[in-house]
């Protein structure tokens, strides 16, 4: 008899102004595990605002495939969207992406807080009250500093079974917020990993009645902490570079280019980008050695290292897109090399 292997497409949708997750499942007879053996398939795109009701076929293409440790015979297969006629649809910001040799890496701290639907609030949360001041929260153990590591604990299990390159998690400085990071040397191969980071976090959360928010500052202009995607990423030239020339001549191409960046850095980023909380104000530019206060950081080890290593976006929010980050990133960095 025929193995019989249930694939899970994954997509994101056209929601503006935050894409979100889409899956659904395909069984296939005798699979190979690769993503070569995974055939196109479409869906309709009228109940996802990608497409009218009167031509409503999208495809999806399979870019990654990993093993669903979380479901039986399963795998998990990230697509990237196309219009009927096979060209990229204006939602995939994938295909924006210039790096063809993968000489690109990019490292992402990807934040969030897990979520109440019932309350609206962050597990830690009393209804109709805060809990005590920030402070304790941030890599803390105990009940009543950390929450839901349940969920945080079987998503990094899930996540280092599958195969993603997860790099480690934390606790972070409010409570129910969490953050993961993911690496890898190739921005769009950067990109399906947080995404399917996130696709498992969800679906995670999901068994625990627990939603996940993505949104920078979920709680308002409070003194609770914003999330953010912390961006990481060095080409070759930053990896060999060997002088601080290359270094400040990379970042000094972000300045007069601000708006590229934050028009694909996260919706409501405004709300976080304020110059307080450990960031700059959205409208400005700096960059320096250490500086968590700066657009950009030049991490200490880096410059260590004799100025070869990597820079650190700290501007992306938690809600930004990793594959438009990535894409806009090496525009401004090649228009200086
Ligand atoms: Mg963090």
């Amino acid at each position: 008899m025929a193995t019989k292997t249930k694939l899970e497409y994954i997509w994101l949708d056209g929601t503006k102004p935050t894409q979100k997750l889409r899956g659904k499942t395909k069984i296939v007879k005798d699979f190979g595990g690769t993503v070569e053996d995974c055939p196109m398939w479409s869906f309709d795109g009228s109940s996802t605002n990608q497409a009218p009701g009167g031509a409503s076929d999208c495809l999806l293409k399979p870019v990654a495939c990993f093993p669903d440790p979380g479901r039986r015979d399963s795998f998990l297969v990230m697509t990237e969207v196309l219009s009927s006629d096979g060209k990229p649809h204006a939602s995939n910001g994938r295909a924006t992406i210039d790096d063809d040799d993968n000489d690109f890496w990019f490292g992402f701290e990807q934040e969030y807080f897990l979520w109440d639907p019932e309350t609206n609030l962050p597990p830690g949360f009393p209804p109709g009250g805060y809990p005590p001041p920030q402070g304790p929260y941030y890599c803390s153990v105990g009940a009543k500093n950390a929450y839901g590591r349940e969920i945080v604990e079987e998503h990094l299990d899930l996540c280092l079974e599958a195969g993603l390159n997860l790099e480690g998690i934390n606790g972070e400085v409010a409570p129910g917020q969490w953050e993961f990071q993911g690496f890898a040397k190739g921005a769009a191969l950067a990109g399906d990993e947080m995404w399917l980071g996130r696709y498992l976090l969800e679906r995670t959360a999901e068994k625990y009645g627990l939603a996940i928010n993505w949104h920078p500052k979920p709680l308002g202009q409070t003194d609770w902490n914003g999330s953010g995607m912390h961006a990481n990423f060095s080409n070759t030239a930053l990896r060999t570079a060997g002088s601080k020339d290359v270094y400040d001549k990379i970042c000094q191409a972000f300045e007069p280019r601000i708006k590229h960046h934050i028009d694909v850095y996260g919706a409501d980023n405004d709300q976080r980008l304020t110059g307080l909380h450990e960031t700059q104000s959205i409208d400005k530019f700096s960059y320096g050695v250490s500086d968590r206060g700066a657009s950009i950081r030049i991490p200490i080890a880096t410059v260590e290292a004799g100025w070869k290593g990597w820079l650190e976006d700290r501007r992306p929010a938690s809600n930004a897109d990793p594959y438009k980050v990535a894409a806009q990133i090496i525009k401004t960095v090649k228009s200086v090399l």
